[in-house]
């Protein structure tokens, strides 16, 4: 793992969370991306090294939406930026976590993602992503 890519942020609304957001950090939204997928609305901010993802249920029954039903708005994910997702993928494997996809995915912001349980993470749902070259 080399660093943390991003902060995934699950919220209600982006006419909200956008402003929000851009107060907080002091910077404009960069990328507004569909993940169809993920039936999720994505909207990034760069900080630095790292960048705060947004995330905005598409549909009343997607993951954002039923993770917000649960737990309210706030943290979803971290991700980690690797150099190559199917390695680090066997890695995490061979020590006995639980990997919710077994083939990388196309997630947001030209990245393959897969996420391990949180189950075996102490709760905390992490993200391994490499940028598509
Ligand atoms: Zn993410």
């Amino acid at each position: 793992m080399k660093k943390v890519e991003h902060i995934g942020i699950a919220v209600k609304d982006f006419t909200v969370s956008i402003p929000l957001f851009e107060k907080i950090l002091n910077t404009e939204c960069y990328k507004n991306e569909a993940v169809e997928s993920e039936k999720v609305n994505t909207a990034f901010f760069r900080k630095g090294e790292t960048k705060i993802e947004l995330l905005e249920s598409i549909e009343a029954d997607g993951v954002i939406a039923k993770f917000i039903e649960k737990k309210g708005e706030g943290i979803h994910h971290i991700a980690f930026e690797v150099e190559n997702i199917e390695i680090e993928m066997q890695r995490m494997k061979s020590e006995g976590f639980i990997l919710l996809n077994e083939i990388p995915k196309r997630g947001a912001d030209n990245k393959l993602v897969c996420f391990l349980h949180p189950k075996g993470t102490n709760g905390v749902l992490i993200e391994l992503c490499e940028e598509i070259k």
